[in-house]
C-alpha cells in the first residue's frame, strides 16, 4: 500500500483527498491520500515528516509551493521556469520536484477544445497565470498576460509573453482564448464589470476558460457560446491524475474521479 499526502497551511478545504482517494478506489488498490497541515516555521522539517507519514510521494499546496523547492533534490525544467513546486516524488532519500499544474491545465484545454495554435489572452498575474503561461508556452502558442499592475510581471522568471495593463485590454488585438487566472468571479462578480473590460472582446468564436470550478460557471463563463467555455474542474482533476502518473507511473481513472467529484459538488455551486 502506498501512502500519499497533500500538504500546505491551511489545509482543511482541499479536494485532493476526495480525487485521489476516488482514483484509488476505482484503480482497486489500498493506496491512502491524506491532507496533512504543515506550518511555515515546520516546513524545513518536511524529510522527518515523509519519514513519520511513509510517504511515497505528496502534493504541495498553499503557501509551500515556492519555499518546497529549497528543500528537494532535484526540480524539472518547467517547475523551475516558473518557480513552482505541486508534486514531490520520493524515490529513497531523493526528492524530486514537478508542477502538474502546467501538464493538467494543458491536458484539460487540449482535450477540451482540440489543439491548434492560438492567440491567449490570460487575466491575471499571480501563481495560477504562471503555470497556465507556461502551459501555452509549451503548446506553441502566442500568450498575452494583463495583470492590473505591471510589478507583477517582476515575479515570472521568463519573458515569452507580452505584458499589458488589463486597463489596456479594449486597445488589444482579437484572441483566440481568454483565460481568468484571478479569484474574481467566486462570489458572483462579473469580471467584466468589475475590471471595466467590454465584453464585445468576445466572438461566438471565442474560447473562455475560468480556473474557478466553484461556481460551476461564473458570470465571465456566461459570455462565452455552448461548447466554447471551460470552468476549473478539468485542470484539477487533470494535475491530480498527472501526479497519480508521476507517482506510479500509471493513468488515473479520470471519469470514476469526474463522477465522484460532480456528487461531492450536486447542488453546492
Ligand atoms: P494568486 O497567486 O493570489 O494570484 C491572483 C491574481 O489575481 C493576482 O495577479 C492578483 O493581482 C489578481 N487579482 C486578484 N483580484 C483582482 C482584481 N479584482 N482585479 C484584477 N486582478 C486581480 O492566486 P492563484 O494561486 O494564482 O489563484 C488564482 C485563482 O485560480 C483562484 O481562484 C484559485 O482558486 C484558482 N486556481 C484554480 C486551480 C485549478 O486547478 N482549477 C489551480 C490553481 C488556482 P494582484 O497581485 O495585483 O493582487
Amino acid at each position: 500500500m502506498g501512502r500519499y499526502a497533500v500538504i500546505g497551511y491551511p489545509i482543511s478545504h482541499t479536494l485532493s483527498p476526495l480525487i485521489h482517494n476516488a482514483n484509488f478506489e476505482a484503480k482497486g488498490t489500498a493506496d491512502q491520500y491524506s491532507a496533512i497541515a504543515v506550518p511555515p516555521d515546520q516546513l524545513m522539517h518536511i524529510r522527518d515528516t515523509i519519514r513519520s507519514e511513509g510517504l511515497a510521494g505528496f502534493n504541495v499546496t498553499i503557501p509551500h509551493k515556492e519555499k518546497i523547492m529549497e528543500y528537494l533534490d532535484h526540480v524539472d525544467a518547467d517547475a523551475m521556469k516558473i518557480g513552482a513546486v505541486n508534486t514531490v516524488s520520493v524515490d529513497g532519500d531523493v526528492l524530486t520536484g514537478h508542477n502538474t499544474d502546467i501538464t493538467g491545465y494543458l491536458d484539460a484545454f487540449n482535450q477540451t477544445f482540440g489543439r491548434q495554435h492560438r492567440r491567449i489572452l490570460i487575466i491575471g498575474a499571480g501563481g495560477a497565470a504562471k503555470a497556465v503561461h507556461r502551459a501555452h508556452a509549451n503548446n506553441g502558442d502566442t500568450v498575452t498576460i494583463a495583470a492590473r499592475r505591471m510589478e507583477s510581471f517582476q515575479q515570472f522568471r521568463t519573458v515569452d509573453f507580452k505584458a499589458v495593463l488589463i486597463s489596456d485590454i479594449p486597445d488589444l488585438d482579437p484572441h483566440d482564448a481568454i483565460i481568468n487566472t484571478t479569484p474574481v468571479g467566486m462570489k458572483h462578480e462579473d469580471l467584466f464589470e468589475e475590471m471595466e473590460i467590454p465584453h464585445s472582446i468576445i466572438t461566438e468564436d471565442t474560447l473562455g476558460v475560468d480556473l474557478i470550478y466553484q461556481p460551476e460557471r461564473t458570470k465571465f463563463l456566461e459570455y462565452f457560446a455552448e461548447g466554447h467555455y471551460m470552468n476549473g474542474m478539468p485542470m484539477l482533476i487533470h494535475q491530480a491524475m498527472d501526479a497519480y502518473t508521476i507517482w506510479t507511473g500509471e493513468q488515473g481513472d479520470i471519469a470514476a474521479v469526474n463522477r465522484k467529484y460532480k456528487a461531492h459538488i450536486g447542488g453546492k455551486s
